[in-house]
């Protein structure tokens, strides 16, 4: 039994099926994919979460063992860095530093030493990054893989080594002023606060960045029809409400008030309700651990304003030039660690992504739609309102229309073109996912706000007997990758 059917659930699903088990999955949404998924409205269709991915050979190895891969239609993806500073489209690491020494004269000297480190650890990560992670193996391959992953891996765990603890920004602010553009635009690749270590598979992005054109949802279909056809049971519109334990042993969840009996429980979904809310027996979770996974900080959530234009594709690409563009605002500080800076969304930079551009037909003939998005602090003010009606949206509009300001700075005049909006806060992506807080990928990827001791650790064992996690909270970062490796790594546990 599986609760979840986003990319960890259904690809466990299908895993277990192909082996012939008996396999039920419970999903609350109405339909399947979590955050590899997507949506229409008024015939404009928008991404649910997932934009892009990384890691493909895990992937793709990942849908070529179920047998799926040739029906998805992955597409490479690029992204267009914008600023005052700098126009740039890089197809690979070596563009993007270029592009930073043309555009940052003034910071040369910084940049050298910035990139004595930073080319080492672009290096050491490249030489994985086309190999499948070890998990995804079983039996002699995975021995074999393991053996061929540390052999280069070993220039990686020197860096991580090294840098420890250390957070992006505290490594940036050694070649940069804390406070200058390239620090602001340095800081701001990744997660904020992300582990050091990690700029090496940041730069690493532009070798290995891919999409789905026909949108996530597309994927997820697949993914459920094939299981589906395998003989597993989909149930969409079913909320589980608890695990069912018998003598420390999960032994089947209650959905609906039904209780459903199974041999093993994955939870294909968040962590902390995992544990805190869904598990009959909370005595099963020693109190020390309840307060850790109640406290453990999760990844930064986004907020994302939905447009439907009536603009054809041509006109949007005479501005956006390519689909996904980052624009950068290096001129002011938004503080992603400041909740009550009721300005944040003026100050803070916009993602603008149109899927349309890629794929004409998920928009209207002669129309385009377009997504606005933006990391933004966790709980901000108060929780976008304290639980007011009224107070969230106001707090909703003002937060879309800096965005819509903000994009018109690339879109002249977009907001003349808007037939369709709408937006999600995080407490959007919470209700429809249940990832707390609206977190974007698991936990916080802040190195001194570990929630497992390693960082790398694969964590698919709970306290309860039977109960596994099946979801990308089983690592510190997640992702479609942590999804992927959780799904393996279950589906391997249950003989
Ligand atoms: C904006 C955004 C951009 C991202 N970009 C990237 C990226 O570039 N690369 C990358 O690797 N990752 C990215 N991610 C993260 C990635 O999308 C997720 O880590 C991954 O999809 C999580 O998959 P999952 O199966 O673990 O969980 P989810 O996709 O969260 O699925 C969990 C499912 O469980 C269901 N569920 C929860 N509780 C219950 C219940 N009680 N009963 C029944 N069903 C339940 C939910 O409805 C949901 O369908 C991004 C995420 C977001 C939001």
């Amino acid at each position: 039994m599986i609760i979840g059917s986003g990319i960890g659930g259904l690809v466990a699903g299908n895993l277990l099926a192909k082996k012939g088990h008996d396999v039920t999955i419970f999903e609350s949404h109405s339909s399947p994919g979590g955050y590899t998924a997507g949506f229409y409205r008024k015939g404009f269709y928008f991404e649910s979460g997932t934009l892009s991915f990384e890691a493909s050979a895990s992937v793709f190895k990942a849908m070529r063992d179920i047998g799926v891969l040739d029906n998805i239609a992955f597409a490479k993806e690029k992204i267009r860095w914008l600023s005052k500073q700098f126009d740039m489209i890089p197809e690979q690491y070596s563009d993007f530093k270029t592009a930073l020494y043309d555009a940052f004269p003034s910071e040369t000297a910084g940049l050298d030493k910035y990139f004595h480190e930073v080319d080492q650890m672009y290096e050491a990560s490249a030489a994985n990054n086309n190999k499948v992670i070890p998990f995804l193996y079983s039996g002699i391959g995975m021995f074999l893989s393991i053996v061929s992953y540390i052999f280069s891996a070993g220039k990686s765990m020197k860096i991580m080594k090294r840098l420890g603890n250390m957070t992006v920004g505290e490594f940036n602010e050694q070649f940069f002023q804390k406070d200058s553009k390239i620090c602001r635009l340095l800081n701001g690749l990744m997660y904020p606060d992300m582990a050091a270590w990690l700029i090496g598979s940041v730069m690493g992005m532009y070798d290995d960045y891919w999409t789905v054109s026909k949108g996530m949802q597309s994927w997820a279909d697949v993914l459920a029809d094939n299981f589906e056809k395998l003989g597993g049971k989909l149930k969409l519109n079913s909320c589980v409400d608890k695990i069912i334990t018998e003598n420390g042993t999960a032994a089947g969840v209650s959905c609906n008030n039904v209780t459903c009996k199974a041999d093993y429980v994955i939870s294909a979904s968040d962590y902390k309700k995992t544990f805190l809310k869904l598990l009959d027996d909370k005595s099963l979770i020693p109190a020390g651990v309840q307060t850790k996974i109640e406290n453990a900080a999760v990844s930064e959530p986004v907020f994302t304003v939905y447009l439907g234009l009536n603009m054809t594709n041509q006109q949007l690409q005479k501005h956006m030039k390519i689909h996904h563009v980052a624009y950068c605002n290096l001129d002011s500080d938004a503080d992603i660690h400041n909740s009550s800076d009721e300005n944040y969304f003026d100050k803070s930079s916009v993602l603008l992504y149109s899927l349309s551009m890629l794929n004409p037909v998920l928009a209207p003939e002669d129309k385009s739609s377009l997504m606005l998005m933006a990391m933004c602090p966790v709980k901000w003010m108060n929780n976008w309102g304290s639980g007011s009606k009224e107070k969230y949206k106001q707090l909703k509009e003002k937060a879309s229309q800096a965005l819509i300001k903000k994009a018109e700075e690339v879109i002249p005049d977009l907001s003349h073109h808007i037939e369709f909006q709408d937006a999600a806060t995080p407490l959007t992506y919470e209700r429809y996912t249940n990832n707390s807080d609206g977190a974007t990928s698991a936990w916080s990827w802040n190195p001194k706000k570990k929630f497992f001791q390693k960082i790398m650790s694969l964590n698919v064992d709970t306290p309860v007997r039977n109960l596994y996690i099946g979801s990308c909270w089983a690592n510190q970062m997640g992702g479609v990758p942590g999804a992927l490796m959780a799904a393996y790594i279950c589906a391997r546990k249950i003989k």
